[in-house]
Protein backbone atom coordinates (compact mmCIF):
# COMPACT_ATOMS: atom_id res chain seq x y z
CA UNK A 1 0.00 0.00 0.00
CA UNK A 2 1.33 3.29 -0.82
CA UNK A 3 2.30 5.80 1.88
CA UNK A 4 -0.09 8.63 3.07
CA UNK A 5 -3.20 6.19 1.31
CA UNK A 6 -4.50 4.57 4.59
CA UNK A 7 -7.61 6.98 5.14
CA UNK A 8 -8.86 6.25 1.72
CA UNK A 9 -8.85 2.24 2.46
CA UNK A 10 -12.21 0.25 3.38
CA UNK A 11 -10.97 -0.88 6.67
CA UNK A 12 -15.00 -2.32 7.79
CA UNK A 13 -15.32 -4.44 4.89
CA UNK A 14 -11.39 -6.06 6.09
CA UNK A 15 -12.24 -6.53 9.38
CA UNK A 16 -15.85 -8.24 8.21
CA UNK A 17 -14.08 -10.59 5.96
CA UNK A 18 -11.46 -11.50 8.69
CA UNK A 19 -14.06 -12.28 11.20
CA UNK A 20 -16.24 -14.57 8.54
CA UNK A 21 -12.52 -15.90 6.97
CA UNK A 22 -11.54 -19.25 8.58
CA UNK A 23 -8.43 -19.47 10.32
CA UNK A 24 -6.20 -20.77 7.68
CA UNK A 25 -7.31 -17.90 5.60
CA UNK A 26 -6.71 -15.54 8.04
CA UNK A 27 -2.71 -16.75 8.82
CA UNK A 28 -2.70 -16.79 4.50
CA UNK A 29 -4.06 -13.54 4.23
CA UNK A 30 -1.69 -12.01 7.16
CA UNK A 31 1.36 -13.57 5.97
CA UNK A 32 1.15 -13.04 2.24
CA UNK A 33 -0.26 -9.43 2.80
CA UNK A 34 3.16 -8.42 4.59
CA UNK A 35 4.77 -10.47 1.80
CA UNK A 36 6.47 -12.27 4.71
CA UNK A 37 5.55 -15.99 3.34
CA UNK A 38 7.52 -18.69 1.34
CA UNK A 39 8.27 -17.73 -1.57
CA UNK A 40 11.34 -18.36 -3.28
CA UNK A 41 13.34 -14.99 -1.88
CA UNK A 42 12.14 -15.36 1.85
CA UNK A 43 13.22 -19.48 1.50
CA UNK A 44 16.77 -18.18 -0.09
CA UNK A 45 17.03 -15.57 2.74
CA UNK A 46 15.98 -18.63 5.57
CA UNK A 47 18.76 -20.82 4.17
CA UNK A 48 15.78 -22.90 3.46
CA UNK A 49 16.72 -23.54 -0.68
CA UNK A 50 19.79 -22.97 -2.16
CA UNK A 51 18.26 -19.86 -4.78
CA UNK A 52 15.07 -17.92 -5.37
CA UNK A 53 14.03 -19.86 -8.10
CA UNK A 54 9.99 -19.17 -9.29
CA UNK A 55 8.99 -23.23 -9.64
CA UNK A 56 6.62 -22.41 -12.58
CA UNK A 57 8.54 -20.43 -14.76
CA UNK A 58 12.82 -19.83 -13.00
CA UNK A 59 12.65 -16.39 -12.57
CA UNK A 60 13.37 -14.42 -9.02
CA UNK A 61 10.07 -15.35 -7.57
CA UNK A 62 9.18 -12.68 -4.50
CA UNK A 63 5.28 -12.19 -3.43
CA UNK A 64 4.17 -9.78 -6.13
CA UNK A 65 5.27 -13.02 -8.49
CA UNK A 66 2.95 -15.34 -7.53
CA UNK A 67 0.12 -13.86 -8.89
CA UNK A 68 2.37 -12.22 -12.08
CA UNK A 69 4.22 -15.18 -12.93
CA UNK A 70 4.60 -15.26 -16.85
CA UNK A 71 4.57 -19.26 -16.85
CA UNK A 72 1.70 -19.97 -19.35
CA UNK A 73 -0.06 -22.50 -16.68
CA UNK A 74 -0.07 -19.64 -13.70
CA UNK A 75 -1.50 -17.57 -16.71
CA UNK A 76 -4.26 -20.07 -17.17
CA UNK A 77 -4.85 -20.29 -13.99
CA UNK A 78 -5.05 -16.74 -13.24
CA UNK A 79 -7.79 -16.09 -16.70
CA UNK A 80 -10.04 -19.41 -15.07
CA UNK A 81 -9.60 -17.33 -11.38
CA UNK A 82 -10.61 -14.15 -13.27
CA UNK A 83 -13.61 -15.86 -14.79
CA UNK A 84 -14.79 -16.88 -11.73
CA UNK A 85 -14.57 -13.72 -9.70
CA UNK A 86 -16.48 -12.39 -12.52
CA UNK A 87 -19.53 -14.59 -12.19
CA UNK A 88 -19.75 -14.00 -8.54
CA UNK A 89 -19.69 -10.62 -9.49
CA UNK A 90 -22.79 -10.35 -11.53
CA UNK A 91 -24.46 -13.21 -9.16
CA UNK A 92 -24.72 -10.50 -6.40
CA UNK A 93 -25.42 -7.84 -9.39
CA UNK A 94 -22.61 -5.63 -9.54
CA UNK A 95 -22.59 -2.66 -11.17
CA UNK A 96 -21.29 -4.06 -14.40
CA UNK A 97 -18.80 -1.14 -14.58
CA UNK A 98 -17.39 -1.59 -10.89
CA UNK A 99 -16.93 -5.09 -12.67
CA UNK A 100 -14.97 -3.97 -15.35
CA UNK A 101 -12.63 -1.51 -13.45
CA UNK A 102 -11.97 -4.14 -10.71
CA UNK A 103 -10.86 -7.45 -13.22
CA UNK A 104 -8.89 -4.55 -14.76
CA UNK A 105 -7.18 -3.61 -12.25
CA UNK A 106 -6.30 -6.64 -10.59
CA UNK A 107 -5.19 -7.72 -14.42
CA UNK A 108 -3.20 -4.31 -15.13
CA UNK A 109 -1.36 -4.95 -11.57
CA UNK A 110 -0.34 -8.47 -12.84
CA UNK A 111 0.03 -8.10 -16.65
CA UNK A 112 3.11 -6.08 -18.58
CA UNK A 113 0.48 -5.90 -21.59
CA UNK A 114 -2.94 -4.66 -19.84
CA UNK A 115 -5.00 -2.85 -22.23
CA UNK A 116 -5.74 0.88 -21.35
CA UNK A 117 -9.02 1.17 -19.63
CA UNK A 118 -11.39 4.43 -19.55
CA UNK A 119 -14.46 4.13 -16.90
CA UNK A 120 -17.19 6.16 -16.33
CA UNK A 121 -17.06 9.08 -14.71
CA UNK A 122 -18.76 8.35 -11.83
CA UNK A 123 -16.39 5.47 -11.15
CA UNK A 124 -13.69 7.99 -12.03
CA UNK A 125 -12.76 9.08 -8.16
CA UNK A 126 -13.11 5.36 -7.00
CA UNK A 127 -10.63 4.35 -9.87
CA UNK A 128 -8.07 7.54 -8.69
CA UNK A 129 -8.29 6.55 -4.79
CA UNK A 130 -7.70 3.07 -5.81
CA UNK A 131 -4.20 3.85 -8.27
CA UNK A 132 -3.19 6.14 -4.65
CA UNK A 133 -3.68 3.07 -2.45
CA UNK A 134 -2.08 0.86 -5.08
CA UNK A 135 -2.92 -2.16 -7.80
CA UNK A 136 -0.75 -4.71 -6.12
CA UNK A 137 -3.24 -4.45 -2.75
CA UNK A 138 -6.73 -5.10 -4.62
CA UNK A 139 -6.00 -8.98 -4.58
CA UNK A 140 -5.90 -8.50 -0.71
CA UNK A 141 -8.45 -6.92 -0.36
CA UNK A 142 -6.91 -3.34 0.01
CA UNK A 143 -9.69 -1.42 -2.06
CA UNK A 144 -11.10 1.98 -1.76
CA UNK A 145 -13.86 2.93 0.11
CA UNK A 146 -15.55 4.65 -3.24
CA UNK A 147 -16.79 1.17 -4.38
CA UNK A 148 -18.94 0.01 -1.34
CA UNK A 149 -20.69 3.63 -1.94
CA UNK A 150 -20.86 3.69 -5.70
CA UNK A 151 -22.06 -0.04 -4.99
CA UNK A 152 -24.92 0.75 -2.30
CA UNK A 153 -26.11 3.57 -4.82
CA UNK A 154 -26.48 1.18 -7.76
CA UNK A 155 -28.49 -1.07 -5.25
CA UNK A 156 -30.38 1.41 -4.65
CA UNK A 157 -30.97 2.36 -7.82
CA UNK A 158 -31.80 -1.11 -9.32
CA UNK A 159 -34.74 -1.70 -6.48
CA UNK A 160 -32.04 -4.35 -4.49
CA UNK A 161 -32.12 -4.96 -0.97
CA UNK A 162 -28.27 -5.97 -0.78
CA UNK A 163 -26.36 -3.61 0.84
CA UNK A 164 -23.10 -2.47 -0.12
CA UNK A 165 -21.33 -2.95 2.93
CA UNK A 166 -22.20 -7.28 2.75
CA UNK A 167 -21.10 -6.91 -0.93
CA UNK A 168 -17.30 -5.22 -0.17
CA UNK A 169 -17.04 -7.89 2.56
CA UNK A 170 -17.86 -10.34 0.28
CA UNK A 171 -15.48 -8.75 -2.20
CA UNK A 172 -12.84 -8.75 -0.09
CA UNK A 173 -13.62 -12.69 0.23
CA UNK A 174 -13.45 -13.70 -3.11
CA UNK A 175 -10.56 -11.45 -3.90
CA UNK A 176 -8.65 -12.97 -1.18
CA UNK A 177 -9.62 -16.52 -2.75
CA UNK A 178 -8.08 -15.41 -5.92
CA UNK A 179 -4.52 -15.02 -3.98
CA UNK A 180 -4.99 -17.71 -1.65
CA UNK A 181 -5.69 -20.30 -5.46
CA UNK A 182 -2.68 -18.57 -6.84
CA UNK A 183 -0.53 -19.46 -4.22
CA UNK A 184 -1.70 -23.22 -3.94
CA UNK A 185 -1.00 -23.56 -7.46
CA UNK A 186 2.57 -22.52 -6.95
CA UNK A 187 2.75 -25.22 -4.53
CA UNK A 188 1.28 -27.60 -6.67
CA UNK A 189 3.92 -26.73 -8.87
CA UNK A 190 6.72 -26.80 -6.65
CA UNK A 191 5.68 -30.49 -5.49
CA UNK A 192 5.06 -31.91 -8.93
CA UNK A 193 7.96 -33.07 -10.97
CA UNK A 194 7.32 -31.64 -13.79
CA UNK A 195 8.01 -27.98 -12.20
CA UNK A 196 10.62 -25.70 -13.92
CA UNK A 197 13.36 -26.85 -11.47
CA UNK A 198 12.91 -30.46 -12.15
CA UNK A 199 12.76 -30.25 -15.39
CA UNK A 200 16.44 -28.98 -15.26
CA UNK A 201 17.61 -31.74 -12.91
CA UNK A 202 15.60 -34.22 -14.91
CA UNK A 203 17.64 -32.97 -18.06
CA UNK A 204 21.05 -33.19 -15.75
CA UNK A 205 20.47 -36.27 -15.04
CA UNK A 206 19.37 -37.65 -18.47
CA UNK A 207 23.21 -36.29 -19.52
CA UNK A 208 24.89 -37.91 -16.53
CA UNK A 209 23.07 -41.45 -17.28
CA UNK A 210 24.23 -41.46 -20.66
CA UNK A 211 27.91 -40.58 -19.68
CA UNK A 212 27.24 -43.80 -17.41
CA UNK A 213 26.17 -45.90 -20.15
CA UNK A 214 29.18 -44.65 -21.95
CA UNK A 215 31.89 -45.51 -19.41
CA UNK A 216 29.96 -48.76 -19.07
CA UNK A 217 30.31 -51.23 -16.98
CA UNK A 218 33.50 -53.32 -17.17
CA UNK A 219 35.40 -52.36 -14.71
CA UNK A 220 32.46 -52.55 -11.87
CA UNK A 221 32.12 -55.40 -9.16
CA UNK A 222 29.06 -57.43 -9.81
CA UNK A 223 26.58 -55.78 -7.85
CA UNK A 224 27.75 -52.30 -9.85
CA UNK A 225 26.85 -54.38 -13.40
CA UNK A 226 23.65 -55.28 -12.30
CA UNK A 227 22.68 -51.70 -12.85
CA UNK A 228 23.04 -51.55 -16.06
CA UNK A 229 20.93 -54.54 -16.76
CA UNK A 230 18.04 -52.62 -18.49
CA UNK A 231 18.98 -51.13 -21.42
CA UNK A 232 19.41 -46.99 -21.64
CA UNK A 233 16.02 -46.08 -23.26
CA UNK A 234 14.43 -48.04 -20.71
CA UNK A 235 16.47 -45.78 -17.64
CA UNK A 236 15.82 -42.95 -19.54
CA UNK A 237 12.05 -43.43 -19.20
CA UNK A 238 11.75 -44.05 -15.31
CA UNK A 239 10.85 -41.49 -13.08
CA UNK A 240 13.50 -38.41 -11.77
CA UNK A 241 13.46 -39.68 -8.39
CA UNK A 242 14.73 -43.43 -10.03
CA UNK A 243 16.68 -41.82 -12.09
CA UNK A 244 18.50 -39.90 -8.99
CA UNK A 245 18.75 -42.95 -7.41
CA UNK A 246 20.25 -45.14 -9.57
CA UNK A 247 22.90 -42.60 -10.14
CA UNK A 248 23.27 -42.26 -6.86
CA UNK A 249 23.99 -46.40 -6.65
CA UNK A 250 26.50 -46.22 -9.81
CA UNK A 251 28.79 -43.41 -8.16
CA UNK A 252 28.71 -45.92 -4.97
CA UNK A 253 30.04 -48.45 -7.21
CA UNK A 254 31.90 -46.91 -8.90
CA UNK A 255 34.06 -45.69 -5.72
CA UNK A 256 33.79 -49.33 -4.67
CA UNK A 257 36.08 -50.44 -8.45
CA UNK A 258 38.09 -47.93 -7.90
CA UNK A 259 38.64 -49.02 -3.44
CA UNK A 260 38.81 -52.79 -5.03
CA UNK A 261 41.66 -52.02 -7.80
CA UNK A 262 43.68 -49.91 -5.17
CA UNK A 263 43.63 -52.98 -2.93
CA UNK A 264 44.60 -55.46 -5.30
CA UNK A 265 47.27 -52.93 -6.65
CA UNK A 266 48.83 -52.73 -3.04
CA UNK A 267 48.44 -56.67 -2.43
CA UNK A 268 49.72 -56.66 -5.50
CA UNK A 269 52.72 -54.55 -4.25
CA UNK A 270 52.72 -55.73 -1.03
CA UNK A 271 53.41 -59.59 -2.48
CA UNK A 272 55.84 -58.29 -4.92
CA UNK A 273 57.96 -56.58 -1.79
CA UNK A 274 57.60 -59.29 -0.01
CA UNK A 275 58.58 -61.54 -2.41
CA UNK A 276 61.64 -59.31 -3.90
CA UNK A 277 62.66 -58.79 -0.54
CA UNK A 278 62.76 -62.81 0.00
CA UNK A 279 64.12 -63.20 -3.31
CA UNK A 280 67.12 -60.44 -2.05
CA UNK A 281 67.61 -62.72 1.24
CA UNK A 282 67.37 -66.31 -0.55
CA UNK A 283 69.93 -65.10 -3.23
CA UNK A 284 72.18 -62.74 -1.97
CA UNK A 285 74.71 -62.31 -4.68
CA UNK A 286 72.09 -61.29 -6.87
ZN1 LIG B 1 7.19 -17.64 -12.28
Amino acid sequence: MNEGSSHLVNWKAIERAMKDAAPGMRRWVTKHASGMCGVGEYMQHWGLTETNECPRCGAPEDARHVNSCPSPEAQEEWDSLMDELGDWMTSVDTHPEIHLAIIHILTSANRAEAPTFQTLWALRKAMQQQLRIGKQGVVFGIMSREWERIQQNYYKDIGSLRTGRRWASLLVARLWSVGFHMWDHRNKCLHSEDNWANQRIARQADRRIRTEFQSGHRSLLPEGRALFRSPLAHRLRSPLASKVRWLELVQQEREAAAKQHQLLCQQWWNFRTYFGADSRESNPSG
